[in-house]
């Protein structure tokens, strides 16, 4: 299986000029690395910069259409391309984002078809010998009721929140590998065993071309979401080329 590799851009570039500039750069070179999927998630004002490559984007509202000022829905999305919506990111979390919240934008976001990447991750570094009670709950709640055949279309990523590049530095592949097997598990737990082993578990929290590599390799995830490295078009590019030829 393919890697997944996301772009998130969070609040950058400031111009659609530059953001033209840096899709076609990563388009261009991504197109010769076989073994990784590669998706950018832009501000919505840049979706239409993005060409040649999958479209992401990085929050949505649950609602179909209506007075929502500020919003955006799913439909909207879909029918720019957009392939994958981050739902849950933990810089949406600090501003009110609830679990319940969440919750009703994965549901609409899988019942559009659409690829639902949920964020998940404890917010302080705690080596605890417990799975982090606060990651047990993000899954129970922003999972709860919804319809397996819809799951196919969901991929997590663990991301701890002190592991941010604006935040610190980055996990241990060791423990990205023990977090991700109880993440694993807590899905076994919830969906069954063919479910959870067919959901992607990514890892996110200052991933760059010199340990992107080792994450995937030891710290056996299915992929990486990237920020702060993903808006430099060389070094985006290297971490593709080194996840590709594993
Ligand atoms: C993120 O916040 O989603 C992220 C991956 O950021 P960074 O790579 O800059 O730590």
């Amino acid at each position: 299986m393919k890697k997944i590799i996301i772009a998130n851009w969070k609040m950058n570039p400031e111009t659609p000029r530059e953001a033209e500039n840096l899709s076609r750069e990563i388009s261009t070179a991504s197109k010769s690395f076989k073994n990784v999927e590669v998706v950018i998630s832009p501000a919505f004002i840049h979706a239409s910069a993005i060409k040649g490559i999958k479209l992401g984007a990085q929050d949505v509202f649950w609602e179909k259409s209506g007075p929502y000022t500020g919003e955006i829905s799913v439909r909207q999305l879909k029918s720019c391309g957009t392939k994958f919506v981050i739902v849950g990111h933990s810089e949406r979390r600090v501003l009110g984002e609830t679990n319940e919240e969440i919750n009703k934008k994965i549901k609409a976001v899988l019942e559009s078809g659409i690829k639902a990447v949920l964020c998940v991750g404890e917010i302080e570094k705690e080596k605890e010998a417990v799975f982090p009670a606060i990651i047990h709950q993000e899954l129970k709640e922003g999972l709860k009721n919804i319809k397996k055949n819809f799951l196919k279309n969901l991929i997590i990523v663990y991301e701890p929140v002190w592991a941010i590049s604006t935040h610190g530095r980055a996990d241990s592949p060791k423990n990205v590998f023990e977090m991700s097997v109880l993440i694993r598990r807590e899905l076994l737990k919830m969906f069954g065993k063919k479910i959870a082993f067919s959901i992607p578990i990514l890892y996110g929290g200052s991933v760059d071309e010199k340990n992107a590599a080792d994450f995937v390799n030891h710290g056996r995830v299915n992929g990486l979401l990237v920020g702060a490295a993903s808006l430099n078009s060389k070094r985006f590019i290297e971490i593709l080329k080194r996840v590709s030829g594993l």
